[in-house]
């Protein structure tokens, strides 16, 4: 090889050591995110087991390969338990743990016997199937960027195909007994796959640690935190400027008497009551329509594909399931109603000005004794 393995095991120290440091500096910015400390760790391990194997020089005893090749297995488990944790947060790290010991009772029992082949060939098959789990961990995130997920399973598959060859070729050698560190092209193949596959994946778990970070900060400044439907911004940043076609429907809600609502039960069965409003909109809307919380107990729907029709019994849906459930929300009567104005385009017209009408539809609306749907007059002329 035109690197000897010894500066490529430096390298592959000192290239994992950054990235388990700027992993610890991701943690300790959201510790939370137990991925990253889990990850660093198995890293850390990592980094000590090839230095480990860096200063042996060329001695290959019991001590020299059993040490590091349990710190290599830990290390992958805690990578795994990572990997786990960043699928799932609350995702179970005792299957990482028993895969861990199972693996370095299943190494340790032919070095005892003095089969170093043996514990060599298994070391690298288990190291192959503990990445291999990783992978899987990543292909089960169903997250952003998609990109970032699976060129991280992919690393994971040829670090984990690396480890498989060195074990493939010991076995096919027959190599049982092995008195020295073996030399061949898988172990070179390892070696630089260990080189990319650690930094690749360190650096790409680091990636989609910031790219999580940002969509989650884009989706709270865009949310309603009280009923979890898009807020006034998310709105106006979506339709605010844009004409709307014929194909599209505003409603406009306000609650009906909701200060009284407030007055007789509290603030806090109020905050309750549009929690419930909006889990009204969210059951009786379709995939596509947008739901937002534009005001205190005000709420503003556009619905696409749509014609009057169809607007309007979504409309009047929406008005008695609310109807229902506020009067199921309570024994003793509380009424919380709804008043709808709905707006439709006949041609095409600015999102402000359709918001305007279906406003004064909802005028209307209250005017004639509230919990009702009014249809704002059509426009004729732009
Ligand atoms: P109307 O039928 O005419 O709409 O009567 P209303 O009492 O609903 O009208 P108004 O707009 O005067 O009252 C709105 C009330 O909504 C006043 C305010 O205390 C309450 N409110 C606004 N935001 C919140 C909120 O986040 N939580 C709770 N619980 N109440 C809110
Ligand atoms: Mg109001
Ligand atoms: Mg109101």
């Amino acid at each position: 090889m035109v690197i000897d393995n010894a500066t490529l095991l430096i390298g592959i120290a000192f290239s994992s050591a950054s990235l388990l440091l700027a992993l610890l500096i991701g943690w300790l910015n959201a510790r939370t995110e137990t991925y990253l400390v889990l990850g660093a760790v198995g890293m850390a391990l990592i980094v000590l087991a090839v230095m480990l194997m860096g200063f042996r020089n060329g001695a290959y005893g019991f001590g020299q390969h059993l040490v590091p090749y349990t710190l290599i297995l830990i290390g992958f488990s805690f990578v795994y338990a990572g990997a786990r944790r960043f699928r799932d947060i609350k995702a179970s790290i005792r299957p990482p743990i028993v895969v861990g010991v199972l693996a370095v009772v299943a190494i340790g029992i032919p070095f005892l016997m003095g089969l170093t082949g043996v514990g060599t060939i298994l070391l690298n098959s288990l190291a192959a199937a503990i990445l291999v789990l990783c992978a899987i961990e990543h292909w089960r995130s169903k997250d952003h960027p998609h990109i970032a997920l699976n060129a991280n399973a992919i690393l994971y598959c040829i670090t984990a195909l690396s480890f498989l060859c060195c074990a493939l070729v010991l076995l096919s050698e027959a190599r049982w007994v092995t008195t020295e560190p073996p030399k061949n092209w898988a172990e070179d193949f390892n070696s630089i796959m260990s080189l990319v596959g650690l930094t690749g994946i360190g650096a790409l778990t680091l990636t989609l640690h910031y790219a999580r970070a940002a969509h989650r900060h884009h989706t709270e400044a865009n949310t309603d935190s009280l009923t979890g439907v898009l807020n006034r911004r998310a709105l106006f940043d979506r339709f605010g400027g844009s004409k709307q076609s014929s194909a599209t429907a505003v409603l406009m809600f306000d609650l009906d008497h909701f200060k009284q609502v407030n007055d007789r039960f509290g603030h806090a069965q109020g905050d309750r009551v549009l929690q419930r409003f909006a889990d009204v909109l969210r059951q009786e809307l379709r995939r596509g329509d947008v739901a937002s919380r534009i005001g205190g107990e005000e709420f503003c729907v556009v619905l696409n594909d749509i014609d009057q029709e169809m607007a309007k019994t979504i409309a009047e849906r929406i008005r008695k399931a609310f109807a229902d459930l506020a009067l199921a929300i309570d024994d003793q009567g509380l009424i919380a109603t709804v008043s709808i104005g709905l707006a439709i385009p006949t041609i095409e017209e600015d999102f402000s000005a359709l918001l305007n009408r279906a406003d004064a539809a909802l005028y209307q609306a209250k005017n004639g004794g509230r919990n009702q749907v009014r249809l704002a007059p059509l426009r004729l002329v732009a």
